[in-house]
């Protein structure tokens, strides 16, 4: 996984404490591998049916991710490697003797467990070694969701063929299992093919990623544990002795590692994605200059204001507020200068309109609005004279590049009266331009018939 969050390291420990345990535990079971230890085959019907659903379960998020156009199309062979061992646990538990009756399920011959056992051993990491190839001599160009699941179908129409053919067929295959003892597995080839193509796979998985990022170390760790089993079964010698039961525990730790990996990468996916909504909820409403509210903001917050107005019989004013010749400003300073003003515009409105209830917003280009809740006209009066005198003086006291000034335009709304978002905007536009035509930097109030008309 190559994506900026999938190879953000979890804890930098896990790995090579995982790997340490791995270890310990083979190096303290190989001397006593084939001591025997008392038949649990229930235990191995569970311990089958965990490894099925753990393989299956990394097949299956592998392959929605992929399906999800995640960025992963070089995981797909691993995807076809889990779903393959997934159908060979199922193919294993139907032909292992003693867990559903004295004699299995299907497969009749003592051999078929023990050949399921090969050519899954066998599969997985020339599977595992297919991912290597493609890693490293794949074309890299985008596939459709769909082609990348063709290996993953590809694996497991394989794996449903082999294990037919084993169980039906098993009966006619050189014998490896005498009773529950396979030690001639060590001389075999289908022994033999299983701890070379284990190796071989885990040797080429550490050279090709390099143990990069954390999917490449839990990826290499499951390789590491199936590896350990592979050895410790063929070291046992027998079903049911320390060795075989150690390798059980391995094959299960192969199946869970990457499992765990990708549980961690979604949780951490997941999280990202809910830190991400809440940041573009705040962003879709926020102007990037000024960090006022956006006219979308605006007109949301404007929305209750109006209702609450209304419902509770409070005044409520309006001022839209334009730059007096900012074009000028831009033409001459350049726009660097001009968003700077824009900057300190919005700063000297905050100190302006410096209630907690007062809404501020940028409404667009050089224009902003201030909503005074709770003011009537007397008190918005005051409120836009203090914006005006604040804008004007930014200049002497050196916070801008050159002379600025703002002409107000106010609206109000008596309390009681219903009015609509756009009838109290339009009411202190058309009073913005009455200050600008009376010559600018100034405040001008909306003639009462604005007010009122185009009542909601
Ligand atoms: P008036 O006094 O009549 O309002 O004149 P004016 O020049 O302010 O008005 P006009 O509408 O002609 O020009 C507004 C200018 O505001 C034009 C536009 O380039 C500038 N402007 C709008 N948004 C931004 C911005 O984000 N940054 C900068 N630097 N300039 C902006
Ligand atoms: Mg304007
Ligand atoms: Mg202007």
């Amino acid at each position: 996984m190559h994506s900026s969050s999938a190879s953000r390291p979890g804890s930098p420990l896990a790995f090579p404490l995982s790997a340490t345990v791995l270890t310990l535990m083979a190096l303290f079971t190989f001397p006593v591998a084939t001591v025997p230890l008392p038949a649990q085959p229930v235990l191995m019907g569970l311990f089958l049916l965990a490894v099925c659903l753990l393989n299956g379960l990394t097949a299956a998020i592998l392959s929605m991710l992929l399906l999800a156009g995640s960025p992963l199309h070089s995981l797909t062979w691993v995807a076809a490697a889990y779903a393959f061992s997934a159908v060979m646990a199922v193919m294993q538990l139907l032909a292992f003797p003693g867990i559903f009756g004295p004699q299995p399920l299907v497969g009749g011959s003592s051999q078929a467990a023990a050949w399921v056992w090969a050519v899954w051993h066998a599969g997985f990491p020339l599977l595992l070694l297919a991912h290597v190839g493609q890693r490293l001599f794949g074309r890299h160009e985008a596939q459709s969701p769909a082609s990348q699941m063709l290996p993953v179908l590809f694996s497991i129409a394989c794996a449903l063929l082999l294990g037919l053919i084993v169980l039906g067929g098993a009966g006619h295959l050189p014998v490896i299992m005498d009773g529950h003892h396979y030690g001639t597995m060590l001389r075999d080839p289908s022994g033999i093919a299983a701890v070379v193509l284990s190796v071989t796979a885990l040797c080429a998985v550490v050279g090709a990623t390099r143990l990069r990022d954390t999917f490449d170390r839990w990826l290499t760790l499951g390789q590491y544990a199936f590896t350990l089993d592979v050895v410790l079964a063929l070291a046992g010698q027998a079903r049911y002795s320390a060795g075989w039961y150690v390798s059980r525990a391995m094959s299960l730790l192969c199946a869970g590692a990457l499992l765990m990996a990708l549980l961690a990468h979604s949780f951490r996916l997941y999280r990202a994605a809910a830190q991400r909504a809440l940041e573009l909820q705040v962003e879709v409403v926020r102007d990037p200059l000024t960090g006022l509210l956006n006219r979308r903001g605006l007109l949301q917050l404007m929305q209750a204001e109006l209702e609450r107005a209304h419902r509770h019989a409070r005044p409520l004013a309006l001022l839209f507020i334009d730059m007096d010749h900012f074009k000028h400003i831009n033409d001459t300073y350049g726009h660097p200068a001009g968003d700077l003003c824009l900057k300190n515009a919005a700063l000297r409105l905050c100190a302006g309109a410096n209630r907690h209830c007062d809404v501020i917003a940028r409404y667009g280009g050089e224009e902003f609005v201030v909503l005074l809740p709770e003011c009537d006209e007397d008190g918005a009066r005051v409120v836009a004279e203090r914006i005006r005198a604040a804008v004007e003086i930014a200049y002497d006291q050196g916070a801008v590049p050159c002379r600025m000034s703002v002409s107000i335009g106010l609206s109000t709304l008596p309390p009681g009266s219903a009015r609509s978002a756009d009838t109290l905007i339009d009411a202190a536009d058309a009073a913005l331009y009455d200050a600008k035509r009376s010559g600018r930097n100034r405040v001008a109030v909306a003639a009462a018939e604005h007010c009122t008309s185009g009542a909601a």
